[in-house]
């Protein structure tokens, strides 16, 4: 698709911007004109080609297309597998530690989460707000059953106990 000038001019300068904003922009300048909310009518009736990345933003939790904040949350391979890519931005990185995901809410084996950039609607901001809390509440890292095994085994010196051989060699 050829970009009339004006808007190209806009999105030149955008440029640092970067794709999000850029998509946003022409989206809205779409809207303006009698003949791009024709030719946009035309793509969103069309389910297959319906432009979902553009100015309304799709929730990750829960697909809905609605207002939405992008935020960074860990997701497990699993979950990001069941929702495909339509509202992914980023996969910032991969946790080499065991962690908790903020969509199912299990605990993930090393290297089994991701930390990812996406956009969600109140609704699931508001579920994973009330996760985080009752995450706190149960000890944050320390309800991690790798944690909770070994406190049990050797109480809560655990980490003297086991990492006292190797650290104090030599000393
Ligand atoms: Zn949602
Ligand atoms: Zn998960």
């Amino acid at each position: 698709m050829t970009r009339p000038d004006y808007i190209q001019k806009k999105v030149d300068e955008l440029s640092g911007e970067g794709r999000i904003a850029k998509e946003g922009y022409e989206e809205r300048e779409l809207k303006k004109t009698d003949q791009g909310r024709k030719f946009r009518e035309h793509l969103q009736k069309d389910e297959q080609k319906a432009m979902d990345k553009h100015g309304e933003a799709v929730c990750y939790g829960c697909l809905k297309k609605d207002f939405a904040l992008s935020t960074l949350l860990y997701c497990c391979s699993d979950c990001m597998r069941k929702r495909g890519t339509v509202a992914l931005y980023a996969i910032v990185t991969r946790k080499p530690a065991e962690q908790v995901c903020d969509f199912c809410g299990r605990w993930q084996k090393p290297f089994d989460t991701f930390q990812i950039n996406c956009s969600m609607c109140n609704t699931c901001m508001h579920r994973v707000h009330v996760f985080h809390s009752e995450y706190k509440k149960a000890g944050g890292r320390k309800s991690n059953p790798f944690v909770r095994r070994m406190r049990k085994k050797y109480g809560k010196d655990y980490k003297k106990i086991l990492g006292n051989g190797s650290r104090t060699i030599g000393i």
